[in-house]
């Protein structure tokens, strides 16, 4: 399973749900803060995430299908989440290939 890791410890940090039922949030937090309460609460929010790959799809015509690729996007790139989120270029340059990718398919219907 593809994971992200705690920036400051360098843990495994798990997607974990918080808010209302009905409009869930979701986070990444760092375990071992979850557990042991030893490192800083640095949850980061899920939407943030979703809005970084938002910025992606800001192009891609089908919307009923973005929450689709969203999540499809989204675990491509899990594992270099945290890189894509401070502005890596190799990141964004494979997001954007694999957009590619789904618009070629798009194209195809
Ligand atoms: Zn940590």
């Amino acid at each position: 399973m593809a994971l992200v890791f705690c920036g400051v410890c360098g843990a495994m940090a798990y997607r974990v749900t918080g808010g209302k039922k009905g409009s869930y949030r979701f986070y990444y937090a760092c375990s071992t803060q979850r557990r042991f309460k030893t490192c800083v609460p640095n949850q980061l929010p899920y939407n943030r995430v979703l809005a970084a790959l938002e910025e992606q799809l800001s192009g891609f015509p089908v919307d009923q299908e973005r929450a689709t690729i969203a999540d499809r996007l989204l675990s491509l790139v899990e594992p270099d989440l945290e890189r894509l989120l401070k502005g890596s270029s190799d990141v964004r340059q494979k997001l954007e290939a694999e957009i590619k990718k789904l618009e070629g398919q798009q194209g195809m219907v």
